[in-house]
């Protein structure tokens, strides 16, 4: 069956708009993507016919509001195949989730010496929480280093094992290379050597189906705003005999069994624990229409889709002269790139002009930056409403800047 490009795109509204006199290509999904009716729809009639405060209310329309908050509960468990429900936290997005994870799991279960290995193409949303961490509790980080095409050093894992470490905190997918980690290779060796396993799924939920419970990761965290779905709401998966371990991390309405000014406070359980305060209840009711509208499509025909126009983009953007591209020939959903010795900021200035939208600077990866020896890079993101004619436009504009700018 042949992708319906044409009707998702009519889905997504403002694909449709101009930029500077010029018709958007928008290959910036990667930062954040686009959102289809579906998604705001389901958000607006929310507010306009389902909403009132969750969890406290007796009356009817609190009592709905509260199901179908854990409605989407349930769909989230699904859509990454999560054991239970009960394995799913909502958090803002990917930052609060590894924050969460560092501040109840971290300070509860990992002490002075213990050591932490993280990867040299993390965002620092998972590297500065366990830096932070680290320096509170005497804890040391090991850096998984890079091969120079932008893969895992897989020979260097073993070596990275020592008897104190306790944690694993990696990428499924590089937000820059595009790089999809082995995890099905990476966690059981991991795992055979006792460690925990938290997977930053930023930028792979929306590229292909993922497996919680065939992966056996610890934790799983995504951010709504990069699956279609609205920002300001996000995932954190942990497997339930961990999350009923952990202690709450923020306090507050909604996390409480019973609190009292002489005895203190007992908690309710994992995941309405890590709940405190009334919740982005419309953000969530959104992020159940993306999964539904991702569902529908497919993720296995979203994932075909998008391959053939990688593989498109990047065959057509080894021509252009001067060009060089970071990260290994086989990835997910980015490209990032360099044009001789122009700076990103240049670059992307100069096709923002032709209404192409692509990201430029250092992609909150410094670490990365560093080891390729650059200060930024552009990166420019396909996602499954994007089209031919819009790489073939990323590939004219950039041959325009060789020839122009020399
Ligand atoms: N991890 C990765 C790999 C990301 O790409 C991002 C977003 N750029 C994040 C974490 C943080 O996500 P958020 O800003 O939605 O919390």
């Amino acid at each position: 069956m042949t992708f319906p490009l044409d009707r998702v795109r009519s889905d997504f509204p403002l694909l449709s708009r101009e930029v500077n006199g010029q018709p958007l290509a928008y290959l910036d999904s990667a930062a954040s993507a686009q959102k289809p009716l579906q998604v705001i729809d389901r958000e607006r009639e929310f507010y306009l016919h389902d909403y009132a405060a969750v969890h406290r209310g007796i009356h009817t329309l609190s009592v709905e509001a509260t199901e179908q908050m854990e409605n989407v509960r349930k769909q989230a468990a699904a859509f990454i195949n999560a054991a239970s429900a009960e394995e799913i936290v909502f958090v803002k997005g990917a930052t609060e989730a590894i924050n969460l994870v560092a501040n109840t799991f971290g300070r509860t279960m990992l002490s002075a010496g213990d050591r932490i290995i993280i990867t040299e193409m993390e965002h620092h949303a998972n590297i500065v929480p366990w830096q932070m961490l680290a320096q509170e509790r005497g804890l040391h980080i090991d850096v998984w280093h890079l091969t120079p095409e932008g893969e895992l050093d897989l020979d260097q894992f073993a070596s990275l094992l020592t008897p104190q470490t306790r944690l694993l905190a990696l990428a499924h997918v590089s937000n820059v290379l595009g790089t999809r980690n082995p995890l099905e290779t990476i966690i059981p060796q991991a795992k055979a050597a006792g460690l925990y396993v938290l997977v930053d799924g930023a930028q792979a939920v929306m590229h292909h189906k993922v497996d919680v419970q065939a992966l056996d990761c610890d934790f799983y965290v995504f951010s709504g705003h990069k699956l279609y779905g609205p920002t300001g709401i996000g995932i954190l998966y942990g497997k339930a005999a961990l999350l009923d371990q952990m202690p709450p991390w923020e306090g507050g309405g909604s996390m409480i069994k019973h609190v009292s000014l002489t005895e203190g406070t007992t908690y309710v359980k994992a995941p309405w624990r890590f709940e405190a305060g009334s919740p982005n209840t419309g953000g969530m009711m959104g992020l159940g229409a993306a999964f539904d509208y991702v569902n529908a499509l497919g993720l296995d025909a979203i994932h075909d889709y998008e391959q053939a126009l990688m593989n498109y983009a990047l065959e057509a953007m080894a021509e252009i002269p001067d060009i060089h591209i970071y990260g290994p020939a086989v990835r997910s959903g980015v490209i990032a790139f360099n044009l001789g010795k122009h700076h990103a900021y240049d670059v992307g200035s100069f096709l923002d002009q032709y209404g192409i939208a692509i990201r430029t600077g250092h992609h909150c990866a410094m670490p990365l930056m560093s080891f390729y020896g650059v200060p930024a890079m552009c990166r420019a993101s396909l996602a499954m409403y994007n089209t031919r004619e819009e790489v073939d436009r990323l590939v004219a504009g950039l041959k325009r800047i060789s020839l122009l700018l020399g």
